[in-house]
Formats: structure tokens, sequence, C-alpha cells
């Protein structure tokens, strides 16, 4: 079964390297593989193009709708693993969307990929099968808060949190935008009882000005909780664009 890619533009996978933007491993240089399709719908999301497609009717605060074909693109395992060994990185990160819901497809990739190092991006509501999660290195899992609109019965799953939770390999990233949000992820450190150091508050912002105002008061909360705080390094130097 091929993979389902998001698109830089028509046509054109989002492969592509750069330094990872966001996280523990922000700041490195990796191959980036963008997969499309989601199962959440988050109002900020920044990759509604990977789902808030023609005829989806869930909210998103920009309103805007994609057309499917334009930015969606079907490749073979071979075919996506040509094009990541090409960019000559060792350490891959599989963003999307959800990527775990194209599990199948994405273990046969790594197969293919044998001395890369993996990085997962994902909501923390699907978990990887044994065949895939051999290959993960690290789980870098955002779960998402009320303010994000989806409903937390779909969102925050205890059996899925749990697991990643006691996951050593597992890094909380949490979106936050204003200072109540952190509250809820206060409850659920308490509740899964997060590893310290690997839970990270990170601003929710797709310009610079307003991650840079938002971390002014994000940085005291880290400092008073004892958590990491991310910035997104990538919206500084490129924009809020795609294949960056
Ligand atoms: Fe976007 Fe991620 Fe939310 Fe899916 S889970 S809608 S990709 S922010």
């Amino acid at each position: 079964m091929p993979l389902t890619l998001a698109t830089q533009a028509p046509g054109e996978p989002e492969i592509f390297a750069s330094l990872q933007g966001e996280g523990p491993s922000a700041g490195r240089p990796v191959a980036f593989l963008r997969l499309s399709r989601c199962n959440l719908a988050c109002q900020w999301c920044d990759t509604a193009y990977t789902w808030h497609f023609e005829g989806d009717n869930r909210p998103h605060r920009d309103d805007t709708t994609f057309d499917r074909k334009a930015n969606q693109l079907m490749l073979s395992e071979d075919e996506v693993a040509q094009r990541i060994a090409a960019l000559g990185q060792d350490r891959l990160v599989v963003t999307g969307g959800e990527p775990l819901l194209q599990a199948g497809p994405l273990a046969k990739l790594l197969d293919l990929l044998p001395d890369i190092a993996v990085e997962i991006e994902t909501n923390g509501t699907v978990a990887a099968p044994p065949r895939l999660d051999v290959r993960i290195d690290q789980y870098n899992v955002s779960p998402k808060l009320a303010h994000s609109g989806n409903p937390a019965d779909l969102a925050l799953l205890p059996e899925r949190l749990d697991a990643y939770a006691t996951d050593p390999r597992t890094f909380f990233k949490f979106v936050i935008a204003q200072p109540d949000d952190v509250d809820e992820v206060l409850a659920l450190a308490e509740r899964y009882r997060f590893r310290p150091g690997h839970v990270f508050l990170m601003p929710e912002g797709t310009d610079s000005a307003t991650i840079r105002q938002r971390e002014a008061w994000l940085a005291p909360l880290c400092l008073e909780h004892g958590w990491r705080m991310s910035d997104r390094l990538h919206i500084h130097l490129y924009g809020d664009t795609r294949g960056t």
C-alpha cells in the first residue's frame, strides 16, 4: 500500500531537509517526511492542508478548506525511501497530520532505511504496532488540550497517554495559547506521572511576534513547574511556510 503524503506544491511531496524546529531535538539537521490525514481537527492547526479538505465542515480558525488532489500525493515506499536517502541525513522526523494513521506502510518504509534514526510526531491518540514501534527512537507526543476544539474523549485517551507516559522514548509537547491552559497540563502530569525533563510547553503561534509575546509569560510558568520550553525555530527562520 502506498503512503499518502502532504505536498509542498501540487505534485511535489513534502520531503525535505531542515533543522528540527521544536522539542528536544530542536536545532538538529534532519530529514522531514510529512504525511497527510489526521484523526483530530485542531482549530489552530498550522498544517490544515493535511486534513481540512473541501466538504469538511469542522471548524478551523482560517475557515479555509483545501483541494484534496492538490494537497495529497500517493507514493510507493520505495520512492519515498529513495527521496529521503537522497537528502543525506542520519535522522528522520515523520510528521503530519497524524503519521501513525499510516503505520503499516510507514513500517515498510523504515525497513528500507535501516540506518536512519527516527522521530515520530504524534497527537498521542494512536499506538504504533510492534513492527513500527521497534524502529522508533523518539516519540514527540503532543496531546491536544481543550483550546484545540477537540472533545477530550477523542483527544485525550487514557490508555494511550498512560502507554506513552511510561515509555522513556516519549517527550510530551503541549501547545499553549494562554496561561490557563497550563492548568490542564498540571492535571495530566499528575495523573500520568510524566517523567521530569520530558515535558515541553510550546507557545501556539504562526508568526515570530506572537511566539515571542507568549514566551514572555510561558518562561516563568516553565520555571515554576520544572518544565522545558520549546521555541518554534522554523517560524523565526522561514515563517509559516511548507517544506521548512
Ligand atoms: Fe493539526 Fe496535529 Fe491537530 Fe491533527 S493533531 S489537527 S495535524 S495540530
